[in-house]
C-alpha cells in the first residue's frame, strides 16, 4: 500500500477524532490536535495499525522519530516492526556526541539534533513524526540521517497537511501518511 485510502472508513474515523485548534500556537495556524485521537483506545490502535501497514514495505531497519509528538507513533511502529528506535531532539537534550541541523518551521525556526551513533552506515532509516506541515523538520532530519551515512527508507506521518506541500521538500523520497488534509 503506497498511500492510505482517504475514503477508508477507518481513516474517516481517525479524521473525525482529530481536533482542530484554531490560532495555536500562533494566530492563523490551525493546530491538528491528536490527543483526542490518542486518548481513545480504538482510534489509537487503528491509527497505529494503519501507520505500520503503510510503511512495512519500505523495509526499514531503524525508526528515527522526531521530538516529541513523533515519539508516540515512532515507538509503536518500531516495536510492531521489531526494529530499533532513535530519537531526534531539540537542542540541548541529547547527552552524547551529536549532529545538528537548523530548519524553518511553519511557525518560526528551530534546530534538531541526533546522536552520532543513532544510525549505522548503510542502515535503512524510516523517519516518523505525527504531522508533516511545511516539511522543514522532516527534511532536516533526513539530512542528519544521511550525514551519518545511513539511507532514508522513507517518511511516515499520521497527518499530512498536503496544502503546505511538505513532501516536495523531501527530494522524491517515499512519503506515507494516514490522514491527509
Ligand atoms: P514542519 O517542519 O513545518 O513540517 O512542521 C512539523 C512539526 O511541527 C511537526 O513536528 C508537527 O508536530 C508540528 N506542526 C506544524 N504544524 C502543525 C499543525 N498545523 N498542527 C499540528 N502540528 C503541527
Amino acid at each position: 500500500m503506497s498511500q492510505t485510502d482517504q475514503d477508508d472508513p477507518r481513516v474517516r474515523a481517525l479524521r473525525a477524532a482529530i481536533r482542530d485548534v484554531p490560532d495555536f500556537p500562533k494566530p492563523g495556524i490551525v493546530f491538528k490536535d491528536l490527543t483526542t485521537l490518542l486518548k481513545d483506545a480504538r482510534t489509537y490502535r487503528q491509527a497505529m495499525d494503519l501507520l505500520t501497514e503503510s510503511c512495512r514495505d519500505l523495509r526499514p531497519e531503524k525508526i528515527v522519530a522526531i521530538e516529541s509528538r513523533g515519539f508516540v507513533p515512532g515507538a509503536v511502529v518500531a516495536d510492531r516492526l521489531g526494529i530499533g528506535f532513535a530519537p531526534v531532539r531539540k537542542p540541548g537534550k541529547l547527552p552524547y556526541k551529536r549532529r545538528s541541523r537548523s530548519y524553518a518551521l511553519e511557525y518560526g525556526t528551530d534546530s534538531v539534533e541526533i546522536h552520532e551513533d543513532a544510525v549505522s552506515a548503510g542502515e535503512r532509516a524510516l523517519i516518523v513524526d505525527d504531522v508533516i506541515a511545511t516539511g522543514g523538520t522532516a527534511e532536516a532530519t533526513g539530512q542528519l540521517v544521511q550525514e551519518l551515512g545511513a539511507s532514508v527508507a522513507g517518511f511516515a506521518f499520521l497527518v499530512e497537511l498536503s496544502f503546505l506541500k511538505g513532501r516536495e521538500r523531501l527530494g522524491g523520497a517515499d512519503v506515507r501518511s494516514v490522514v491527509v488534509y
